[in-house]
């Protein structure tokens, strides 16, 4: 299978080849060339299945260049005892209509590490394949959970070295503390005095400089991504759609076949487009629910067709959604208009000139067909994690509480009769102080790593293991630098 590009700007590379380049040169995501179907046999064959088999099934059907030893080796060094359950994707139910995917079991306690133990990888088997004699320079830009992830999941890995840009004053001290006691000797982090788009736009910018990626050549290096515009981090998350219904379907909960609505609290739009490929593929998918914080671009996008970026960005108690221009759209948005490139080229030239697109009428009634949006604001999350947990003694992170308030509204206004299964992404700890404020009467404590305890006591949840003893760990990356030397930095870090 090829991957073409969404921007209608290239020839169709190899699965090898999009994962090594992270993204089209000129602009533009990787996509496949078709989304490969499966009929109801095959999928329900597969309940039951450990989520290993699951990962080796479904990457086999997109990552044609690579052998089936090549798929399990990356699987079986990917999900393993570096998450603390062997479910790896655990179904929580919370009630008869909505069951909880927790999906922050990995070693940083974030969703990330659900595709980040496995995009590094799946990018060392291309790079061998592809026989590059370069050494790959990953350039991350971080709202502050893929950070730690892609740094877990790339230090020490040869042939690779991780540049993490994170926004100085815009992730939590936990996640602060995760980056920035990193070991690894191929690993870099750097706060920047902006916001994430700042950090992700300089990002993006880098990968398309011609004569930066000439002298990085002239040097022995190339870029790629550990964002989700990378195929190799999108793909990962397919399983746990097909893990979570097969799981449904396993302990009796739906019969085959009955659609299941799946509620993603959404930032860069990559974790609800991997369910989205799962209902292409032939999983019964109902409606996906698109859920934002008050940055909530896409919801007002989902309501009207009308994307505008031009309003004030806020920060909020979920940070990992606070962002305005969501990359992974781009991918959706050519599936909506029949792969119409030339159109999505289009939008995204408006988007980055003026701020602001509109979809055609064709297209807009085509996304209605699957998404729908909807947004809480940072009073409804806390009062969400507050109500959930007097209801089901569940603690709910900030993230995954705007996924259950919005899951709620759309259910009473639609009255649907579907299950709807939230994705949870934290693991509440790594929220702490947020999450603290959400319980009446807590007279939380000075510093966030005091509040972890606090949290765990109040509510008897575990810690997580990747949270444990973050204050003893020494802190080895200090660099921080403005949103416009972020180019320089990187010249800087790699020495040209
Ligand atoms: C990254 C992240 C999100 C957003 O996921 P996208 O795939 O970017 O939409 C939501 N919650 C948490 C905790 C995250 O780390």
């Amino acid at each position: 299978m090829n991957y073409i590009s969404t921007r209608n700007n290239m020839e169709p590379v190899s699965a090898a080849e999009a994962i090594a380049r992270g993204m089209v040169p000129n602009g533009g995501l990787f996509v496949p060339e078709a989304i490969p179907a499966l009929d109801a046999a095959e999928i329900a064959a597969m309940a039951g299945k450990s989520y290993q088999e699951l990962a080796q099934w479904i990457l086999g059907k997109y990552l044609t260049d690579y052998t089936a030893e090549d798929i399990a080796d990356c699987v079986a060094g990917a999900y393993n005892i570096n998450f603390d359950t062997p479910e790896i994707a655990p179904l929580v139910k919370l009630n008869d209509n909505e069951y909880i995917l927790e999906l922050w079991h990995g070693p940083t306690a974030a969703f990330k590490d659900m595709a980040l133990q496995l995009t590094p990888r799946l990018l060392v088997k291309a790079i061998e394949k592809l026989d590059l004699q370069q050494e790959v320079i990953i350039l991350v830009a971080t709202s502050g959970d893929t950070g730690k992830a892609a740094l877990e999941g790339f230090k020490n890995v040869k042939g690779t070295r991780i540049i993490v840009f994170y926004p100085a004053h815009g992730v939590s001290k936990v996640q602060e503390l995760q980056m920035v006691t990193t070991d690894g000797d191929n690993t870099y982090v750097v706060g920047v005095e902006g916001n994430f788009d700042d950090c992700q736009s300089a990002v993006k910018e880098i990968f398309a400089d011609r004569a930066l990626e000439a002298v990085m050549a002239e040097h022995g290096y190339q870029f790629s991504s550990a964002n989700s515009i990378n195929w190799g981090r999108l793909l990962p998350q397919i399983v746990y759609y097909f893990a979570a219904y097969l799981n449904l379907v396993h302990q009796g909960a739906v019969a085959y076949g009955t659609p299941v609505d799946f509620v993603v609290p959404t930032g860069n739009f990559g974790n609800i487009l991997a369910a989205w490929y799962a209902g292409q593929m032939g999983l019964p998918v109902g409606k996906l629910v698109c859920a934002s914080n008050k940055n909530q671009v896409l919801a007002d996008f989902f309501a009207s067709g009308v994307y505008d970026r031009r309003r004030d960005f806020y920060q909020t108690n979920s940070p990992s959604m606070d962002i305005l221009i969501s990359s992974n759209l781009e991918r959706f948005l050519f599936a909506m208009t029949g792969n119409d490139g030339d159109k999505v080229a289009l939008w995204m030239d408006q988007l980055k000139n003026e701020g602001i697109f509109t979809v055609d009428a064709d297209t807009k009634a085509n996304i209605d067909k699957f998404i729908v949006g909807g947004a809480a604001d940072e009073v409804e999350t806390l009062s969400m994690i507050a109500a959930c947990y007097d209801e089901s003694k569940y603690v709910l992170d900030t993230h995954t509480a705007v996924a259950v308030k919005v899951s709620r509204e759309y259910r009473e206004a639609s009255g649907t009769a579907n299950i709807a299964v939230i994705d949870s992404t934290a693991h509440p700890c790594k929220f702490v102080s947020s999450v603290l404020s959400a319980f009446d009467g807590v007279d939380k404590k000075e510093s966030e790593l005091e509040m972890l305890e606090q949290l765990v006591s109040l509510t008897g949840i575990s810690q997580h293991k990747g949270l444990q003893d973050l204050d003893k760990k020494p802190v080895l990356h200090t660099t921080v630098c403005e949103k416009d030397e972020i180019s320089a930095a990187v010249q800087r870090i790699l020495g040209i």
